[in-house]
C-alpha cells in the first residue's frame, strides 16, 4: 500500500553508510537468495558482471536494514536499489519458498566449482575458469594434475586447502591477538594491536585473523613487523607469509584514482600469511573477553553465543580481482596480490626467504625442516601428524596519523568500504581511503584522532562497527 511505499523511503536512507547493517537481521532468506546472484555474477566477472554484481549487493544490502519482514514485494516499492530482477527473485521466493534461478545456480556444476576453486588462497575467478576448462573437477585434481603455479599462495593454499577452508573461530582470533599484543608491546611498549576484519564487526567466524598495528608515537611503528614476525617465528606460530614494504607516498594521496577494486588496496608495509595455530586456540577460554576490542568487547563476546555464521566462510577478498585493474606505481603493493607474480621464480623453501623483500624476515625454521625440495615441502607439512591448524593471517602496520582511516578500512565490510568511498566522493567530493580523507581540490588531508571522527568529516553518524555489516 501507499503507506508502506513512504515507511520504505523514510526508513532507508539512499547510502548502505548512512544505514544501520547488523549480522542478525529480519529478512536472512532474502539476502542470502541475492548473495548467491551476486556472488555468480562476480565469479562469471565480465565487464557487465561486475555491475550487476554490485546491484544485487546494493538490493541486500537494502534488505538487511529493512526495519520489517518483507512479506510482499509491493512493501519494497519505491525503494530505488532494489530493481525488477531482484523483485522478480524476491516475489519467486515470498510465493514458493524458493527462486528457481537461484536454485539454478547453486545445483550448477560450474558455480559449484567456481566456489571450491577461487576457495583456495590466491586464486580468482579467471585460473579457475582454466582449471575448469581443463576439466578438473576436485582440489584432489588440480593437486593430482600438478598443476605448477609459482605463487607462493596458491601453493600453500593446495597443500592446507582443508585447514584454510574451516572457519576460524573467535576463540582462535583471540588467543593468537593475545599472544601478538604480548610480542608487539615487549618489542614496542605502548604499542596498540586492534583485531579488525569481520570479528571486529561481531562475528563469531571468519577466513582469517586481520590485525592492525599502530603506536601514538609517529615513526615508533618502523621495524616493529619485522621484529614481531621473528618473535612470532621464534614461538613457532609462522608456517609461510609475505611481507610487503609501505608504498606510500605523499604525492599519492593526491593522484585521481578510480573507485574500483583498485580503492580497496592499501599502500600499508603488511604481511599476509598463513600461521600455525595450535589445536589448543580452540578451546573457549573464560578470560578471553578481557583482551579485545577496546570498543565493544562486551559485544564481540555475546556474538560467541551467536555462532550463526560458522559455515560462511568466504574465499579470500584480496585475489587477482583486485589486481586486474592494475595502475602504474602501485607494482609494490600488487607484488603479493598478483595471481600470477613473478613468473619464474619458483619459490623453493629457500627462496621463498628471499621473497620477504630486502628487510629480510628470515623463516629460519622452514630451511631447517624441509630443505630445499620445493615438491615435498608444503605437502608434507601438511600431510604429518600435527597438532596445530593452518590459518589465513594479515597484520597490517600503520602510522598513527592514519591509523583511524586504517582502522575503518580493515574494519570493514567490503561493501560499507567501497559505498563509503563512492558516497564522499559523489556526495562531499572528497576522497575516502584507509590512509585519510582527502579535498582533493585544496590538495587537504583531514586527520582524524578517532574512528567517530572519521564518521564526522565525512557528515554521517557513526556506526559500531557491529552495524557496519552490508
Ligand atoms: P572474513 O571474516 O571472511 O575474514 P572480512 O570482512 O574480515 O571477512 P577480509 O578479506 O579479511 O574480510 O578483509 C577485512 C577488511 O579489510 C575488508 O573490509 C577489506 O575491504 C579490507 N581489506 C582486505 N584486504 C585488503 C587489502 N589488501 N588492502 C586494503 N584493504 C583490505
Ligand atoms: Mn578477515
Ligand atoms: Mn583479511
Amino acid at each position: 500500500s501507499g503507506d508502506k511505499e513512504e515507511d520504505g523511503n523514510l526508513t532507508v536512507p539512499e547510502w548502505a553508510c548512512q544505514r544501520v547493517a547488523r549480522l542478525v537481521h529480519l529478512n536472512k532468506k532474502l539476502t542470502d537468495a541475492i548473495e548467491v546472484l551476486q556472488e555468480h555474477a562476480e565469479l562469471r566477472d565480465g565487464h557487465q558482471d561486475y555491475s550487476r554484481a554490485l546491484a544485487f549487493r546494493r538490493a541486500s544490502c537494502v534488505l538487511k536494514s529493512l526495519p520489517f519482514a518483507v512479506q510482499d514485494v509491493r512493501q519494497l516499492e519505491g525503494l530505488k536499489d532494489v530493481g525488477g530482477h531482484v523483485k522478480r527473485v524476491l516475489s519467486d521466493l515470498l510465493d514458493n519458498g524458493s527462486s528457481s534461478e537461484v536454485q539454478e545456480i547453486l545445483n550448477s556444476s560450474w558455480y559449484q566449482k567456481m566456489k571450491l576453486f577461487t576457495s583456495v588462497f590466491g586464486i580468482g575467478p579467471s585460473t579457475a575458469k582454466k582449471w575448469i576448462d581443463n576439466e578438473l573437477e576436485s582440489i584432489k585434481d588440480v593437486k593430482r594434475n600438478s598443476v605448477r603455479s609459482s605463487d607462493w599462495r596458491v601453493i600453500w593454499g593446495l597443500a592446507f586447502f582443508e585447514d584454510l577452508n574451516s572457519p576460524v573461530l573467535r576463540s582462535e582470533a583471540d588467543r593468537f591477538l593475545s599472544i601478538v599484543q604480548q610480542e608487539a608491546e615487549k618489542l614496542l611498549p605502548g604499542v596498540i594491536v586492534q583485531l579488525c576484519g569481520g570479528f571486529r564487526r561481531g562475528k563469531s567466524s571468519g577466513h582469517d585473523v586481520d590485525i592492525l598495528l599502530t603506536h601514538p608515537k609517529e615513526g615508533s611503528e618502523l621495524g616493529l613487523l619485522h621484529n614481531l614476525l621473528l618473535a612470532l617465528e621464534k614461538k613457532d606460530l609462522i608456517l609461510i607469509g609475505h611481507k610487503e614494504k609501505s608504498s606510500f607516498r605523499q604525492e599519492i594521496l593526491f593522484q585521481d584514482f578510480k573507485l574500483s577494486m583498485r580503492g580497496q588496496l592499501d599502500h600499508f608495509e603488511k604481511w599476509l600469511g598463513i600461521c600455525k595455530f595450535p589445536k589448543s586456540f580452540q578451546e573457549q577460554r573464560l578470560d578471553s573477553c578481557l583482551h579485545n576490542d577496546d570498543s565493544n568487547s562486551n559485544s564481540n563476546c555475546l556474538s560467541d553465543h551467536a555462532a550463526q555464521d560458522l559455515d560462511s566462510v568466504k574465499h579470500c577478498e584480496h585475489s587477482e580481482a583486485d589486481t586486474q585493474t592494475q595502475t602504474q606505481g602501485n607494482s609494490q603493493l600488487h607484488k603479493a596480490s598478483q595471481e600470477k607474480s613473478s613468473e619464474g621464480t619458483v619459490p623453493t623453501c629457500h627462496s621463498l626467504n628471499e621473497s620477504f623483500d630486502g628487510t629480510s624476515y628470515e623463516p629460519s625454521a622452514k630451511k631447517a625442516k624441509c630443505g630445499s625440495s620445493l615438491d615435498a615441502c608444503p605437502d608434507d607439512l601438511a600431510d604429518s601428524e600435527r597438532d596445530w591448524v593452518a590459518r589465513r593471517v594479515d597484520l597490517i602496520i600503520a602510522p598513527y596519523s592514519q591509523y583511524y582511516y586504517a582502522l575503518v578500512g580493515w574494519t570493514g565490510s567490503k561493501h560499507f568500504n567501497r559505498d563509503a568511498r563512492l558516497y564522499a566522493q559523489k556526495v562531499l567530493g572528497l576522497k575516502l581511503t584507509s590512509h585519510g580523507l582527502f579535498d582533493m581540490a585544496k590538495k587537504e588531508a583531514l586527520p582524524s584522532s578517532s574512528e567517530a571522527e572519521v564518521f564526522h568529516h565525512l557528515k554521517l553518524p557513526y556506526r559500531d562497527p557491529e552495524d557496519r555489516n552490508c
